[in-house]
């Protein structure tokens, strides 16, 4: 496949596939700028996908989501659910840093998009966390991120999305920060809803469904779900 090449999302065979083009890819002007794109990185199998905006300064230098300030303020947030990093996928909505940490443009995101929606198809998360605003208006183009954080919505293919603020704005107002950690907590709602949702479509559809009865059973509901 060519650099230049709109990639389909049901072209991909594996996340290390979507990473090594990523790395070298030039689909849009973010290439130009960046020291290191950033595919992605996190459990094969997560529960949770979280989706940030795109890459800052220190994630453009690492080559890797969410590693400065914002980070550490994310790593806080899971623990309080209680998650560690490695227990999610962490990616973002353009791969590349755009310079002086602008918003990417609708052209990038667009372009980058094929790479994102791949990592979807293959992560196959319960649930996809966004953080921040161009996050959430990537699925849901009219929803507003005030209006929506900390509620459950349902994507294409039965996919729970809950919207979050970007933890960069948690560091800017404690304001924020408290309506962050408010949501955090409730993140194992937006799993059980997906749970629901997907038991749902078992039984429209006639399925043996014990492995769901597996994973939201038991003593412990942070074991059993994620
Ligand atoms: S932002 Fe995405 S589309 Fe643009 S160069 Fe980086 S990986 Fe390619």
């Amino acid at each position: 496949m060519a650099p230049g090449d709109a990639p389909k999302a049901s072209e991909w065979g594996s996340l290390d596939a979507i990473a090594s083009y990523v790395r070298s890819c030039t689909r849009c002007t973010l290439s130009e700028s960046r020291t290191l794109a950033v595919p992605g990185e996190g459990s094969q199998f997560p529960s949770i996908m979280f989706i940030g905006e795109g890459p800052g300064f220190n994630e453009d230098q690492q080559g890797r989501p969410f590693v400065g300030r914002a980070g550490a303020l994310l790593e806080e947030l899971l623990a309080l659910v209680p998650l560690r990093r490695e227990d999610v996928y962490i990616t973002n909505v353009v791969k590349c840093r755009p310079p002086e940490n602008r918003d990417p443009s609708p052209d990038e995101v667009k372009a980058c998009w094929p790479f994102l929606e791949a990592q979807i198809r293959l992560l196959q998360p319960r649930v996809i966390a966004t953080l921040g605003r161009h996050s959430l208006m990537r699925l849901f183009p009219d929803a507003r991120i005030s209006d929506r954080h900390g509620t459950i919505m349902k994507w294409r293919d039965g996919i729970i999305v809950f919207p979050l603020y970007h933890p960069a704005a948690g560091l800017r107002s404690t304001r924020l920060k408290e309506a962050l950690q408010e949501d955090f907590v409730k993140l194992p709602q937006a799993v059980i809803a997906a749970l629901d949702s997907s038991r749902g479509a078992s039984q429209t559809s006639g399925e043996n469904d014990d492995s769901l009865d597996e994973l939201d059973g038991g003593d412990d509901p942070q074991i059993s779900l994620f």
